[in-house]
């Protein structure tokens, strides 16, 4: 409850921003500053550092950025709830309903999932960038998950011996994998589809031929995160 509370007070997105897209009702604020293919996405509203990390650095930035309206990490989705980060496939949205609204009529989950499959390439085509641009998440992590249970999945690994295996970066593209090895923090390639798609924006983006990279920092740790976005910002084409 305190934590919530201490979550609470940090929240400032206003609500009168009319500046919004949604998918299936899932609603997302829109950033942008000046003209440019970069574009950033937000999408679990309990990773406050995450969009304090964005959200400051849209400010001096160019691009555009979309962050999820919430402040828990499941969005209120027609009396339900669904992780925003499992509806960018089919099989991945379908599971996801199940998983959070198994008491739903069979009828009412074939519905929304409908919803979901007809709103996506929409959504899909305004966030993912065009002309080979960049696609940026951001997520914080809390206990537990860390680099090393993203390494057997991964095709290339680079690990820092000096930084928090809780810090790194995901990244689908080996250039950008390149370039991101050289640098202080510790970073992992997946440049393959998966045998199973759980609808993360990750692999609609590599279906759509984006590059994306994933900024995973500890929670709380808004200095290391800023680090690593502007590592990107000034590195990465
Ligand atoms: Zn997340």
């Amino acid at each position: 409850m305190i934590r919530f509370f201490l979550l609470f007070s940090f929240f400032n997105i206003s609500f009168d921003d009319s500046n919004t897209i949604h998918l299936a009702g899932i609603k997302f604020k829109v950033l942008q500053n000046g003209e440019s293919d970069r574009r950033y996405i937000w999408l679990h509203g309990d990773e406050q550092t995450a969009r304090m990390a964005l959200e400051r650095h849209m400010k001096s930035n160019a691009g555009k950025a979309f962050l999820v309206t919430g402040i828990v990490r499941e969005s209120e989705f027609f009396g339900g709830i669904i992780d925003p980060n499992r509806i960018f496939s089919s099989e991945g949205a379908k599971a996801n309903i199940q998983k959070y609204n198994r008491k739903w009529s069979r009828a009412k989950k074939k519905e929304t999932l409908e919803i979901i499959n007809k709103d996506r390439d929409p959504f899909l085509k305004e966030v993912l960038p065009k002309n080979g641009g960049l696609l940026v998440a951001l997520h914080n992590n809390f206990k537990g998950y860390n680099v090393k249970k993203e390494v057997h999945k991964s095709d290339a690994v680079s690990i820092k011996k000096d930084q928090n295996p809780r810090d790194f970066f995901i990244c689908t593209n080996r250039s950008d994998f390149d370039i991101l090895a050289k640098s202080p923090f510790n970073v992992v390639l997946q440049e393959s589809p998966p045998k199973k798609d759980d609808g993360s924006i990750s692999w609609a983006a590599m279906r759509h031929g984006v590059r994306y990279v994933n900024i995973e920092t500890r929670l709380g740790w808004l200095s290391q995160q800023t680090k690593m976005l502007n590592y990107i910002e000034k590195n990465l084409p």
